[in-house]
């Protein structure tokens, strides 16, 4: 019997449910959702463990962002769990508030200071890079050699495999350097968790009349009587191509978690370990849920390569990629009946916020044609 719907939707983290929920609620199309793992929400999917603490399975998800629309729209899914998202970093014996920040530097000299002083001496240790051209040159621009071969240098390597100089400029240029006391570790005007956490959120986003979630499944190996008129994909874009222009190079990652019988291990939410051990940090996200327990778990991340059987957690943004994945989106754009959404399909470092204003945008876009009539 031929099952018939409007659109096939490759992926059901943020790129995927957002633009089913949009196209099945205010277009009224038939969606089938599809993915191959065993659960829906994507990277952002979170669980409660055998000790009963909700954990992120795929590293913390920090939902941030300044945009009024995204907020809006998940909103009528969720309601909010406001958090200060803190960090702190381990290195030379002892833990070290970061981004970088006015109590960083009073650390560093051991004894109180102030913003003209740390910004007279920033400006005696920064290298003169005025339009920084890889990561490397980002961070000697900002804070100079010494902050760089503390915080930046090592867990880069550790995270990328790459030296910071073979790294776009935007990587560590996500971490913000301050001359105040500001200890949050981002800046956006909101900042919280879904209050039930991101799987909670996603079931109410695709619990609709039309749609169809299918778990377990990858779109290539559907029955043939499945038919649709178009494709969304939130995949990998190389391997949608199966490849024909090379590799995408991407990073994996391996996610160890361990229950203590203790309230908490470390005192923040994430703990960075630039220069010790294997695994770059250390998150115990019950800091940020607010969850009580008298036990915790704590996850560590271990980097390592993409291949067989490993999920490409991050697309690598340099200049060597951008060049190849600029083939597929050539390929990509003459595409009549599928569009590609989100960040292993557009290949961009991107966080939630911005693949979800992505997929609001490209619904707009669906709207605009007629590919929703
Ligand atoms: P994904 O969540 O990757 O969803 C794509 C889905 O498509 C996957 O579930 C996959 O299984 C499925 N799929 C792929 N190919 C097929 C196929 N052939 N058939 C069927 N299904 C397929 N963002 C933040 O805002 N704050 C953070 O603190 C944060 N921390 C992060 C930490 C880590 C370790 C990682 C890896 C990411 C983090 N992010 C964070 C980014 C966030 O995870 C992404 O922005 C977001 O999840 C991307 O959503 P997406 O729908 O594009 O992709
Ligand atoms: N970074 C670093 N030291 C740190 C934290 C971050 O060198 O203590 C660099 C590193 O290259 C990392 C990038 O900044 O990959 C972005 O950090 P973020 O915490 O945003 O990474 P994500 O949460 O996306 O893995």
């Amino acid at each position: 019997m031929v099952e018939k719907y409007d659109y096939l939707i490759v992926g059901a983290g943020f790129a995927g449910a957002v633009l089913a929920e949009r196209l099945a609620e205010e277009s009224g199309k038939t969606c089938l959702v599809v993915d191959r793992r065993s659960h829906i929400a994507g990277n952002a999917y979170d669980k409660v463990d055998q000790a009963g603490i909700l954990i992120h399975a795929y590293g913390p998800h920090y939902f941030r962002t300044n945009s009024t629309r995204v907020v809006d729209y998940l909103s009528r899914f969720t309601q909010w769990h406001q958090v200060t998202y803190q960090v702190l970093v381990w290195t030379d014996g002892k833990y070290w508030q970061f981004p970088i920040n006015l109590n960083t530097f009073e650390q560093y000299l051991g004894r109180p200071s102030t913003t003209e002083e740390m910004e007279a001496t920033l400006a005696k240790w920064r290298e003169d890079f005025p339009n920084p051209k890889n990561s490397e040159e980002m961070v000697l621009s900002q804070v100079g050699r010494k902050f760089y071969e503390m915080f930046f240098k090592n867990y880069t390597k550790k995270q990328w495999k790459r030296d910071p100089s073979q790294l776009d400029a935007s990587v560590c240029g996500r971490i913000p350097v301050r001359t105040n006391r500001d200890n949050r570790f981002v800046t956006d005007t909101f900042q919280a968790l879904p209050q039930e956490g991101y799987t909670a959120m996603f079931e109410k986003i695709l619990r609709h009349p039309r749609i169809t979630v299918r778990l377990n499944t990858d779109y290539r190996q559907l029955p043939p009587q499945v038919k649709y008129e178009r494709m969304i994909y939130t995949g990998m874009i190389d391997e949608f191509y199966n490849f024909s222009e090379g590799r995408l190079p991407y990073r994996s990652m391996r996610f160890e978690a361990e229950t203590l019988p203790q309230e908490f291990f470390q005192p923040a939410m994430q703990v960075n370990y630039p220069n010790d051990h294997e695994y770059t940090r250390v998150v115990e996200i019950k800091h940020a849920t607010g969850q009580k327990s008298p036990v915790t778990t704590i996850v560590r991340e271990y980097p390592e390569d993409f291949g067989p059987g490993k999920e490409a957690y991050y697309p690598v943004p340099a200049p060597d990629s951008k060049e190849l994945y600029e083939k597929y989106a050539a390929k990509a754009k003459m595409e009549k009946n599928v569009t590609f959404v989100g960040r292993l399909a557009t290949y961009r470092y991107y966080n939630m916020d911005q693949v979800v204003a992505m997929a609001l945008s490209e619904f707009d876009k669906l709207k605009a044609s007629k590919a929703t009539n």
